[in-house]
């Protein structure tokens, strides 16, 4: 039996602050990095709270009465998110997610998606503006956020049995409101909509068959995550990672897939396509994808930088150190020295956790820093 530590330091004060660099770092729409990977996908955490307590990411025993979340004084307001996301745009984005917390915990989320879907990309374009959720507010809120111009939704949800979803909740959650929160942004148009689930080997698995019939054929992408070493709080243990590939051997048995391309680069999800009777991918029957984040590397083309909801920028989900801008966006600096900022800290990119990792002989520990948690710089 593996021994579970649950360290209790506060990693939220680990940032350094962000500069301006004495030569102005000009936004032209492509950045890229130490390895020449470009920006182009940006996830806003509007919110450190969340209503769930899932053991592998907001654990009870850490995430309780005692815990102190970020006062209001320290989040980023709406007009603050959008003018770094206007720069962050100005740099190359091209999508925005925003995440949490719960981010439909955060009160008139509507007018920060309205705020965002105002801006457009290098090329005119409007954002590709999504949200990720647990779900458990959608089915009251998929409308004002459809109105107000969100694109689309991804939801989390970790299996159709209502006595295992509610144990991995730990609020005692019911799967069937979840449901209706998919179903209802299903109807007001929020797609095509991502249902993501996470695997615990021995917690879930059983949920892998259940989950992929109910969605087959829906027009709803079911992915897979494998269970990741986030954080610091989740007593993490490699004999719980189901790996994607066993995922998509179980499916394949009962479902028989195929492989897909990648719909656009530093995609994190490999897709895998049903077969229809004629032995080709059939899109009626749709696709699912597998999320490899412990079992096979994707740093090589990731594209994604993280914004905290208190303005510090990671650019790794494993990051243990953040660029904090709030500072500068509170004293007065000018968008062109913010952006300038933006693009140094970018520049000076050279995270690649999962490759290294990747590296290692098998069950060897890498822990080149402590981790942020999920729940603070949202998934
Ligand atoms: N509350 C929202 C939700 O539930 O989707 C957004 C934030 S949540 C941190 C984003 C995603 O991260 C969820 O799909 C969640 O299941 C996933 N996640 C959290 N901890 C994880 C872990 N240790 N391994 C894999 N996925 C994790």
């Amino acid at each position: 039996m593996s021994e579970r530590v649950i360290p209790l330091v506060d990693q939220r004060l680990h940032a350094v602050p962000a500069l301006v660099p004495a030569q102005p770092i000009a936004a032209t729409g492509t950045l890229l990095d130490g390895f020449a990977r470009p920006l182009r996908d940006l996830r806003i955490s509007v919110t450190d709270r969340c209503n769930f307590r899932c053991s592998y990411c907001m654990p009870k025993e850490v995430f309780n009465n005692s815990y102190s979340y970020l006062p209001h004084s320290s989040l980023l307001t709406f007009e603050e998110i959008t003018r770094l996301t206007q720069l962050f745009v100005a740099h190359g984005v091209k999508k925005v997610r925003l995440t949490g917390g719960e981010p439909l915990l955060r009160k008139n989320l509507e007018v920060l998606v309205a705020q965002l879907a105002q801006l457009r990309t290098t090329e005119g374009q409007p954002l590709d503006l999504t949200l990720t959720t647990n779900g458990s507010l959608l089915a009251r809120k998929a409308q004002a956020l459809k109105d107000a111009g969100l694109n689309r939704v991804t939801v989390s949800l970790d299996g159709l049995d209502d006595a295992i979803f509610r144990r991995m909740n730990d609020v005692d959650f019911p799967v069937a409101d979840v449901l209706d929160g998919i179903a209802k942004a299903q109807a007001v148009g929020l797609g095509p909509i991502k249902v993501n689930m996470v695997v615990k080997r021995g917690t879930n698995e059983d949920q892998i068959l259940p989950m992929a019939r109910h969605f087959q054929g829906t027009g709803i992408v079911l992915r897979f995550i494998e269970y990741m070493d986030v954080g610091a709080t989740n007593g993490w243990c490699m004999d719980e990672v189901l790996p994607s590939a066993d995922v998509v051997q179980r499916i394949s048995s009962q479902m028989p897939l195929v492989p897909l391309e990648a719909s656009a680069p530093g995609e994190t999800a490999e897709r895998w396509g049903y077969l229809g009777p004629d032995g080709q991918h059939d899109p009626a029957l749709g696709e699912i994808g597998v999320i490899s984040s412990v079992t096979q590397a994707f740093c090589g083309d990731c594209n994604r930088a993280r914004l905290s909801t208190e303005g510090k920028v990671y650019l790794c989900l494993f990051a243990s150190q953040g660029h904090d801008l709030r500072d500068l966006l509170r004293d007065g600096t000018s968008d062109a020295e913010l952006s300038s900022a933006i693009g140094a800290i970018w520049q000076g990119r050279t995270d690649r956790y999962s490759a290294l990792r990747a590296k290692l002989p098998p069950g060897a520990a890498h822990t080149p820093g402590r981790r942020i948690e999920m729940s603070y710089i949202g998934g």
